[in-house]
């Protein structure tokens, strides 16, 4: 099975899975994912400001090469309750298959998680103390909201989306 392949089997697995949750669940979750995506924007925010930009311009997104492991199981149910089908391309090695040579597909309240908490020595030289202290508070929120979101449905919602798929696919072949 291929990435693709699997990518598919992976999102549809979720999608099936998502819908089977008791109602008190998914409203549970629901809020989980509201958090879960508002800390990711204001993060991204904060990266905004130390001038990511023109850092990450000049180095033309060197963190974004292979990043087929970056999204998990809850950042993927984010586009799920949204209905959104992310653009995805697995031939594009080794840009990231979430991405274009213009930079990410994803708006950084559904990017990754991962990806959000990633900061390079560039940008590492540039960030002041406060935001540190917000960076470090808000990455300790999204490890929160995936924690309980995985007690919540009994997943390991912080799996890499691609691997969840691998174990589903065995899980499959076994019955
Ligand atoms: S998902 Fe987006 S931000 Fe993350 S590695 Fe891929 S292109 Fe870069």
């Amino acid at each position: 099975m291929d990435d693709q392949q699997l990518w598919d089997l992976g999102f549809t697995r979720l999608e099936a899975l998502n819908s089977c949750f008791p109602q008190e669940t998914k409203s549970a979750l629901a809020e989980l994912l509201a958090r879960y995506c508002q800390t990711k924007e204001a993060l991204a925010a904060v990266i905004a400001e130390i001038d990511a930009s023109s850092i990450c311009r000049q180095c033309g997104g060197q963190c974004c090469l292979n990043g087929k492991y970056r999204i998990n199981v809850f950042d993927t149910l984010g586009f799920i309750t949204r209905e959104i089908l992310p653009s995805v391309n697995f031939t594009q090695k080794p840009l990231c298959p979430y991405g274009s040579h213009d930079g990410c597909s994803m708006e950084p309240c559904l990017r990754p998680a991962d990806c959000i908490l990633f900061i390079c020595d560039a940008l590492d030289e540039k960030t002041s103390p406060d935001s540190r202290a917000i960076l470090a508070a808000g990455e300790q929120g999204l490890r929160n909201c995936t924690l309980q979101a995985s007690r919540l449905t009994g997943e390991p919602l912080g799996t890499p989306l691609l691997l969840w798929a691998e174990k589903q696919r065995f899980i499959n072949q076994k019955k």
